[in-house]
């Protein structure tokens, strides 16, 4: 147990962690193992993103190849390497939109937060200044950069920060006819975009009801509003699909990726633009230039990561894969639903899960008992729900494997529960 370590953790009460604190010293596909030597099934493949699996040592070779050769290039300006060329084709191919073009960050916030400016900078450039809005979904989780803090519909990130961008609405996940409400009261006006999540990831697995997203695009159509799909969570696979957009058959305007683009090998984003949104600044007589850059942007080394994850993704046939298992993980979480200390069992599209316990403090015994027994479960939402998101190269068996420690463990902690009885 480390008690005066420096390093401060994200989203950590460290006056916990400096009692609690978990040192991950390797990885080996679903598996990670700490400094101790003990072996745990990585139940949420880390933060929602190791799609691959870890341990790839292809990844590993064509980052240090990238290193050896040329670690990273400016892309400002006229500046380029190539393994962000060929990344950017790659998805700009394979982007559910017309004519894509592909802005290239170092995670999900940087991307959240340039189709915020953009999508204010698009309305500028086409004569709607006055279109400044941005609407979110309440649980919705984007990012903590400032813009993403703003939206976030989870209010607990705005605490002791106060609002940091005025115009941001939030409405209902489950009512597109909140939206519709919204736009009809003279939002129209001024709502530059809707952001949301495919299927709410950090706010606790939430979908949307069937017709939601069909309504909301039709919405955006009507009242000249940008749809942005944010699949940093859920795109490359995690719901079954490439990206998560065309699961729910939706052309998105803008859509933000990070995590399984690269497998979270080295850090790496982006944001895919349909071309008539990147039109005023990329048209043959445009004289615009969208003022916003970064260092790291289009970094060769992580593009060089990115293009050698998303060829294991193809070559393994991961995303399929994760469609064809989905039954599986609905058929083996399902009966948790059973158990007495569980709410309700989040099933849906392609390897994403919630599992919701009583309350958060229960969830936290759950999931600390789970570890010793093998399993790292996360707590996501309220603190109450159990994220599951496995690596995408899972098996049925391990995924049954998941379960009955998930089970074991909600058993143990039942056990100690005074007057309850399993
Ligand atoms: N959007 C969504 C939907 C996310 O889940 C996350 C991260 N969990 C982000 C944006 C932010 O990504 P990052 O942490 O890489 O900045």
């Amino acid at each position: 147990m480390t008690t005066n370590e420096p390093l401060w953790h994200g989203q950590a009460h460290m006056p916990t962690v400096a009692r609690s604190r978990r040192v991950i010293a390797r990885g080996d596909g679903v598996h990670v193992w700490d400094e101790d030597g003990h072996r745990v099934l990585d139940l949420p493949a880390s933060l929602w993103y190791c799609a691959v699996g870890h341990g790839r040592g292809e990844i590993a070779d064509a980052a240090s190849a990238q290193l050896r050769t040329l670690a990273a290039y400016s892309n400002f300006q006229s500046y380029a390497t190539r393994p962000a060329l060929e990344l950017a084709g790659v998805l700009a191919d394979a982007a559910p939109m017309e004519q894509a073009k592909v802005f290239l960050t170092s995670g999900g916030s940087d991307a959240v937060d340039l189709s915020v400016k953009l999508a204010r900078r698009y309305w500028s450039a086409v004569e709607r200044p006055r279109k400044r809005t941005i609407v979110t979904r309440e649980r919705s989780y984007h990012g903590l950069h400032g813009f993403g803090t703003s939206i976030s519909g989870l209010d607990v990130y705005r605490e002791g920060i106060d609002r940091l961008l005025p115009d941001a609405v939030r409405v209902p996940y489950d009512d597109w006819r909140a939206f519709e409400r919204l736009l009809a009261d003279g939002g129209s006006e001024h709502v530059a975009a809707f952001v949301c999540e495919p299927v709410i990831g950090s706010g606790g697995v939430l979908h949307a009801p069937d017709d939601y997203f069909a309504n909301v695009r039709r919405l955006c159509d009507e009242h000249d509003v940008l749809f942005v799909a944010d699949e940093v969570i859920a795109g490359f696979g995690r719901l079954g699909t490439l990206f998560a957009s065309e699961r729910f058959g939706l052309r998105p305007d803008i859509l933000l990726f990070a995590k399984g683009v690269s497998s979270g090998y080295l850090p790496l984003g982006g944001v895919l633009v349909a071309g008539r949104v990147a039109a005023p600044f990329w048209d043959e007589d445009s004289t615009l230039v969208l003022r916003h850059g970064l260092t790291y942007q289009a970094h060769a080394t992580a593009c060089a990561a990115g293009l050698a994850n998303l060829a294991i993704i193809e070559r393994e046939g991961l995303v399929a894969r994760a469609r064809e298992l989905e039954t599986t993980l609905a058929s083996v979480l399902r009966p948790l639903e059973r158990h007495p200390l569980v709410e309700q069992v989040r099933v849906g599209e392609g390897l994403l899960a919630g599992v919701v316990v009583r309350d958060a403090a229960t969830a936290g015994r759950v999931s600390d008992d789970a570890w010793e027994r093998g399993l790292l479960a996360r707590q996501i939402g309220d603190g109450d729900v159990l994220q599951v998101s496995p690596p995408l190269t899972i098996s049925p068996e391990q995924l049954a494997e998941a379960a009955e420690l998930l089970a074991a463990s909600l058993d143990d902690v039942l056990a100690t529960v005074p007057g309850a009885a399993a």
